[in-house]
């Protein structure tokens, strides 16, 4: 257990007080050691300037910063700038996307397309310095044809050079179990790890869930809607079954966790901090 993967994203903030918070954010999190820490990156580049420098601050306190990378939306010239500059401060790991342009936004340019075209696109231009990270989506991508269709996308990912991946938050834990036994079945053998949603609202993580295509299952849903303001039942409840899960996925053996903080230290604390680990950790 101790090569253990943990690891925490951020997103970009726009204001000064937010940016305060998010390093604040980090340095409680930086004391559980986590392999690095990411941030997320709007696509069309609509975030592109605070997703380097953050990354760059971070990346420059001790612990490895991961900035996140769409291609939808972007060229390939001003990705290859990026990947550059990225390579130029020390950064050696990026979480590869396709990315989703916000509505209104016209991609400016359709070099590339998918996730795969930007991992390939990756590898011709920077060889192997960068440690690449994946999407997997154990309910199916919202805008998948079918399952098996996505599982066949994702693989392609993988082939391009993908060193590994991090999902979905999912709530139904079977769904990941079988994405695995099925990406393995065609072959692939890179470490997936689990992206852990943290509880805290209900109404923010509905609205989310349904955009992103992850299922809360009903009995969570019907609990959680039973609190209705009660804000701190509902964040007890969330602690419970979220730790309750990651302490399932840790026993049978994931290589890592990787939380969606959302910039918020205790909540995902709480949980990691609940985690029995096994022995080696
Ligand atoms: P892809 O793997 O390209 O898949 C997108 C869709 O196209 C799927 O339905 C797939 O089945 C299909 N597809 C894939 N390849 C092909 C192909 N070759 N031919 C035909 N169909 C294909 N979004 C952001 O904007 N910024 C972020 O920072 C960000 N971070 C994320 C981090 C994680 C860990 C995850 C899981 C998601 C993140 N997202 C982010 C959301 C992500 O960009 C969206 O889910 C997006 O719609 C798909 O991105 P992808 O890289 O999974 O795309």
């Amino acid at each position: 257990m101790s090569d253990f993967r943990l690891s925490f994203e951020f997103f970009p903030t726009k204001t000064e007080e937010g940016h305060k918070k998010l390093l604040a954010t980090r340095d409680m999190l930086a004391t559980e050691m986590p392999e690095f820490f990411s941030v997320t990156y709007g696509a069309g580049g609509s975030t592109r300037d605070r997703t380097l420098s953050i990354v760059t601050e971070m990346n420059s306190m001790g612990i490895p910063a991961a900035p996140h990378l769409s291609c939808v939306g972007d060229s390939k010239a001003e990705i290859r700038d990026l990947l550059n500059i990225y390579k130029e401060n020390g950064i050696n790991r990026i979480v590869a996307l396709r990315g989703d342009l916000p509505s209104g936004m016209k991609a400016s340019s359709g070099e590339l397309r998918y996730a795969n075209e930007l991992v390939e696109f990756i590898r011709e231009e920077t060889g192997d310095h960068f440690q690449l990270e994946v999407a997997a989506y154990p309910e199916m991508h919202p805008q998948a044809q079918n399952f098996e269709n996505d599982l066949d996308n994702f693989v392609r990912k993988v082939e391009a050079g993908a060193n590994s991946a991090i999902t979905q938050y999912f709530y139904n834990i079977d769904s990941f179990y079988y994405f695995v036994d099925r990406v393995q079945a065609k072959g692939v053998q890179i470490p997936i790890v689990p992206g852990i949603m943290p509880i805290t609202n209900y109404s923010k993580l509905a609205r989310f869930s349904d955009a992103c295509g992850a299922e809360i299952p009903r009995w969570i849903r019907k609990q959680l809607e039973a609190y209705g303001d009660d804000i701190e039942s509902i964040q007890k409840f969330g602690e419970e079954v979220v730790t309750e899960m990651c302490q399932e996925l840790v026993d049978q053996g994931v290589p890592g966790l990787h939380f969606y903080t959302l910039n918020q230290a205790a909540p995902n604390l709480a949980v990691w901090r609940n985690l029995e680990l096994g022995e080696d950790a």
